[in-house]
């Protein structure tokens, strides 16, 4: 098994934002993005295709854009990817925030488009 690969970033609030990002791009493949404070942890460990960082490269700067993190550069060192991003601006932050599924039902939330459908469907057996 080879090393997870590594997403580190400077702001630990965008951290969480690039997860939800990649987590709806990379969910179906079978990667989880695991946040650890400044780090996201690509864990393709359940996954039959390993994750490569030439692939995982695209996928990030991809990500960085639909979470509108502003960056200045992404290098890679080591086998991690390092994102030099920096704090997004005061105003807009409710634009800039990720979308959000909120369940109708009982509040529910997840960044997660995929989890949300499973998730609705439990309100929904039986009736
Ligand atoms: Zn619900």
């Amino acid at each position: 098994m080879g090393k997870l690969i590594q997403v580190r970033l400077r702001v630990e609030r965008n951290a969480v934002r690039l997860a939800a990002a990649l987590g709806e791009l990379l969910a179906p493949r079978g990667v989880m993005p695991v946040i650890k404070r400044s780090l996201v942890v690509l864990d393709d460990s359940g996954s039959e295709l390993r994750l490569t960082l030439h692939e995982a490269l695209p996928i990030v700067r991809t990500s960085l854009q639909r979470a509108g993190i502003p960056y200045k550069l992404i290098t890679v060192k080591d086998g991690e990817i390092e994102v030099i991003d920096e704090e997004s601006g005061e105003g807009g932050e409710a634009e800039k925030a990720p979308k959000l599924y909120v369940c109708p039902h009982c509040g529910f939330t997840t960044p997660y488009e995929e989890e949300y459908w499973v998730h609705l469907k439990i309100h929904y057996l039986g009736f």
